[in-house]
């Protein structure tokens, strides 16, 4: 299709990343890999209010984890560089001022008191105040004072603003290419403000300019952005710009299926709804993060890949690869998408089932050494194969398994209670000698001599094997018995079984 796709992602460094930004990252490098096109990061920090210094770190990181690294922006491929709008700032005050000649945007001197009093003169009345075609020329601005009056403010370095002076009466026809044709009243609009006397530009001009200038054929971000798109629509016709092509995605909903998916929800809900966990450099709070949950980066991204686009089949496990070539923006939907941590749950559940055992031995090698535990990588990943079916996260694999790596020193109360009998310890003591007299201590091995001997005393197989397991595990958990039994070796196995009896 388009030839030279260029799309960017233009986050505000105003925090952590939500999950939702990570989306719209994914969905830009998804269509930019698809056209073998260029995806930019830019990062857009004109509003120094909300600027937070380690938040663009952040985001960089975030993508890197989620492996979808962008090919143009700071630091990378500056050919259409700065990317941080803050480093840009000299270039957007000659737009405004295009827009000025052209008359199509105004000077507006309203101190922010006067505003605030008409605002609220209208809302004692039931009504909101809009600047725009109704009113603009009855205001303080340079539409309705003469030219000498302006120039003799501006040139005693009054403060003012530049608002875009939206066409009046106008039935406007835009494209997007998710919803389709949008059509508006312009005489809806309000007049909003490009650029302000301190040189700074709003989010409005400053984005545009830039769309323009780092060639960006496609705009695809969230449907927050939506109201903005006929301001954004008509400041390309007024430069007489080619607009890019527009795609909002979907909103994010909440698991309960309503309302959109906030920052505050991880809190609340108890799941993480930021990539990576997040220290707050003023407050010292720190939340939850994707990664630090025990997450895989393509299982995470695998989950928000199906947040608002489909594949057209049944198919839900994607590579990242495989999602490139299925992905198309006419598969995405226009209704909101319904977040679901169990269903993160399960896909995490499922690329640790189809892991190769050696990646999931080398994490798990890991959280052992913490514990202060070595062992050879042969034997740790024995143990990962023996328990993975029943892992969801790496880090499942502790409980699953210590008893491999150390004898139990407390046994569960209850199963104590209910399989270790009166006659228990004899059993067990007569099990001790048929575990002394095997020499290969193979599970093919000992299994059937274990039975025979069971079969032999006619007690029943859970008389003996669940006393056994407690003994080993410390609990009724754990895989088959006999290959437990094999992994920690025959002394091991009997010092075992003796502690429990000798405590239980
Ligand atoms: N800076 C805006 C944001 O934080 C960018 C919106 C857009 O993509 O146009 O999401």
């Amino acid at each position: 299709m388009t030839d030279n796709v260029r799309v960017r992602f233009a986050p505000s460094p105003t925090g952590p990343l939500h999950m939702g930004g990570v989306r719209t990252a994914l969905f830009n490098y998804l269509f930019a890999k698809k056209h073998n096109g260029t995806f930019v990061l830019r990062i857009e920090d004109t509003d120094q209010t909300r600027y937070v210094a380690n938040a663009e770190q952040y985001i960089i990181d975030s993508l890197e984890w989620c492996n979808i690294p962008f090919d143009e922006g700071p630091g990378k491929n500056e050919k259409f560089g700065p990317y941080r709008q803050s480093e840009r700032k000299e270039l957007y005050k000659k737009y405004a001022e295009e827009l000025l000649e052209k008359g199509q945007a105004y000077y507006a001197f309203d101190t922010p008191e006067e505003l605030q009093q008409l605002r609220d003169a209208l809302e004692k009345e039931g009504k909101t105040f809009i600047y725009n075609w109704h009113n603009r020329e009855q205001l303080n601005n340079s539409l309705s004072l003469s030219k000498e009056a302006v120039a003799a403010k501006l040139a005693a370095g009054e403060k003012y603003v530049v608002r875009f002076k939206t066409p009046q009466g106008e039935r406007l026809e835009m494209n997007d290419e998710i919803r389709g044709t949008i059509t508006i009243d312009t005489n809806t609009l309000d007049d909003k403000v490009l650029f302000k006397s301190d040189g700074m530009p709003t989010y409005h001009l400053a984005n545009i300019v830039d769309d323009h200038l780092m060639e960006i054929s496609h705009v695809i971000r969230g449907e927050e952005w939506l109201p903005s798109l006929p301001l954004h629509v008509l400041l390309y016709r007024a430069f007489e710009w080619e607009a890019p092509k527009f795609a909002h995605l979907p909103l994010i909903l909440k698991p309960v299926g309503k309302g959109k998916l906030s920052k505050r929800d991880g809190d609340k809900l108890g799941f993480p709804v930021f990539p990576l966990a997040y220290t707050n450099e003023n407050s010292g709070e720190v939340s939850r993060g994707y990664r630090e949950d025990g997450y895989f980066a393509d299982a995470f991204v695998n989950m928000l890949a199906l947040l608002g686009w489909n594949p057209g089949t049944e198919q839900e496990l994607f590579t990242l690869n495989e999602l490139i070539s299925a992905f198309d923006l006419n598969r995405v939907s226009k209704s909101g998408a319904k977040f679901s941590p169990d269903k993160t749950k399960w896909f995490n559940q499922q690329y640790l089932q189809n892991a190769a055992v050696k990646d999931l031995s080398e994490g798990y090698e890991t959280i052992l050494k913490e514990r202060g535990i070595a062992e050879s990588a042969d034997y740790i990943q024995k143990v990962v194969s023996l328990v993975k079916e029943r892992a969801t996260f790496i880090t499942d694999f502790w409980d699953l398994s210590d008893f491999f790596f150390q004898a139990p020193t407390e046994f569960d109360a209850k199963a104590a209670k209910k399989q270790w009998k009166e006659t228990t310890p004899e059993l067990m003591n007569g099990l001790i000698e048929v575990l002394e007299g095997i020499d290969d201590w193979t599970a093919n091995v000992t299994e059937p001599i274990v039975k025979a001997w069971i079969t032999e005393r006619e007690v029943g197989f859970g008389k003996v094997m669940q006393p056994l397991r407690l003994s080993l595990v410390g609990a009724l958990k754990g895989p088959h018995l006999f290959d437990i039994m094999e992994m920690i070796g025959k002394e091991a196995t009997i010092q075992r079984i003796k502690h429990a009896i000798a405590t239980l």
